[in-house]
């Protein structure tokens, strides 16, 4: 576990070394924004359970096997933010 931890780690660095020189060479569209907004699907009691049971929501793009993890103030902040577009 610990090793996969690390090999993912100098990988994931090395990944985004790759990206800064030729952004072409892997295209995958996630990002974090992706991701939040897929969790909204989720709904809120079920966040709520992960964020009590883990502290964060950890996700992986099943594209490019990237990972994210949000917190329940990233969570809450990106809700705010859609919740003022869709007032708007
Ligand atoms: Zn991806």
């Amino acid at each position: 576990m610990d090793s996969e931890t690390l090999l993912h780690r100098l990988f994931h660095q090395e990944s985004i070394t790759n990206l800064a020189i030729d952004p072409a060479e892997f295209c995958c569209s996630c990002s974090q924004v992706k991701m939040l907004n897929s969790l909204s699907l989720l709904g809120e009691d079920e966040i709520k359970e992960i964020l009590e049971e883990d502290g964060e929501v950890a996700m992986t793009c099943e594209f490019c096997l990237e990972h994210f993890s949000f917190s329940e103030i990233d969570i809450n902040k990106h809700h705010g933010q859609e919740g003022h577009r869709t007032q708007h």
